[in-house]
């Protein structure tokens, strides 16, 4: 069955946490009276009266404070996210709109650099390829997240760019609709990137990235050639990892040529081949035991765009399977990490003074980095990826 909506899949599978940092801020003066202070600061920053109309009658919406308040955290292992949000029908659905849209792939891949299916995986875990963009009033959303205390300034930036792009005349207010957050169109672009990476592809005179798909793909490939895609090189192949080697290498901070992967025992799979002299890191998204993929400097794209571990290596596992890669060999009997048990292991990590950032159940970057920390000094294979060992250790230390 078809899923309605990737960003209502993230939100089911988004285990809600106590709101912690934006409870304790309070918001103080009126929103009609901070409405009209903003407006005279877009006028001086020379925002057309026919523009500033787009604020006429917004109100504060409550339920995009309390969305916002409620700080959803993802906490699926990528093999639990990757099984739904790179299921067989997205794949299916991908191979279709490319050769649905083949002529506008092939020219935006010539133009920029990115090959199609890269773009497909993100329309996919978007939006399902503009099935569902969202459906709240995007400027009110923003006024309210704008003035609302827990991120204002952030906000801010993000509804004057809004009515840039209703002055560029790309969008009619009445046309901006998207999830909560601001996001607008078939690949979710905030409306800086908007503003900045969106461009007119079909010739209509405005950047269109709720309607055009010619729009959506090549101001989605503008972007990512403006994060630094490098044209003709992969961005993540899977590999098969030897039962033992220096673990501590698998860090996407690492990197080797894939000669020297090679003389480590990591070989491609599915009888890839890449330059021997290309640089990449080894990527185990769920430790040594897990799924393995070289990860190369395209993946640094990924996690621009999405900063979460898990979404980027979904985006780039999904981009690979539409390309027509098998897939992914699911391990050796890794024991999956929940939401309980990684804040656990966070707050005794962070009550030994590592840094995991916030304790919100997610195994990010920098939960990942301290975890490997540990393993390294307690003489565990130092993959970066948790155990019920070394819960254990940690809980008697
Ligand atoms: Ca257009």
């Amino acid at each position: 069955m078809r899923r309605p909506f990737s960003r209502a899949i993230f939100v089911s599978l988004l285990l809600a946490a106590a709101a912690n940092d934006g409870a304790a801020c309070t918001n103080s003066g009126s929103f009609e009276r901070w409405l009209s202070e903003f407006r005279s600061e877009a006028r001086s920053k020379g925002i057309s009266p026919r523009a500033l109309a787009a604020l006429d009658g917004v109100t504060l919406d409550q339920n995009v404070i309390n969305s916002d308040r409620r700080q959803s955290v993802f906490s699926q292992s990528f093999l639990e996210f990757s099984d739904r949000m790179a299921a067989k029908f997205r794949i299916d659905n991908g191979r279709a709109r490319i050769a649905k849209n083949k002529a506008v792939f092939d020219k935006v891949e010539q133009q920029f650099g990115i090959p199609a299916p890269v773009i497909a995986a993100f329309w996919a875990l978007e939006t399902d390829f503009g099935a569902n963009n969202g459906s709240l009033s995007t400027l009110r959303s923003l006024a309210t997240l704008a003035y609302d205390c827990r991120r204002p300034e952030k906000f801010r930036a993000e509804l004057m760019d809004a009515l840039r792009i209703v002055e560029r005349g790309d969008l009619r207010p009445d046309e901006m609709h998207g999830p909560w957050a601001g996001e607008m169109g078939q690949t979710q672009f905030v409306p800086s990137i908007y503003y900045k990476y969106g461009i007119d592809f079909d010739g209509d005179g405005r950047a269109d990235l709720i309607h055009s798909v010619p729009d959506v793909l090549a101001s989605s490939a503008n972007y990512l050639k403006g994060l630094g895609w490098r044209r003709g090189e992969p961005w993540l192949k899977e590999v098969r990892v030897p039962e033992s080697m220096d673990w501590s290498q698998a860090d996407l901070s690492i990197g080797h040529t894939v000669g020297e992967w090679a003389r480590m025992g990591v070989q491609l799979a599915n009888g890839d081949h890449v330059p021997e002299g290309l640089q990449a890191s080894l990527l185990l998204p769920m430790g040594r035991n897990g799924p393995a993929f070289l990860a190369y400097h395209n993946f640094k794209v990924y996690l621009e765009w999405n900063q979460s571990l898990v979404y980027s290596t979904t985006a780039a596992y999904l981009a690979t399977r539409i390309a027509g890669a098998p897939a992914v060999f699911r391990g050796r009997g890794v024991v999956p990490f929940g939401y309980e048990q990684t804040k656990e292991l966070q707050s005794l990590l962070k009550a030994k003074g590592y840094d995991v950032g916030e304790v919100d159940g997610k195994l990010g970057l920098a939960t990942r980095a301290s975890i490997k920390k540990v393993q390294e000094k307690l003489g565990l294979p130092a993959d970066a990826y948790p155990s019920p060992e070394l819960i254990a250790r940690l809980r008697t230390r």
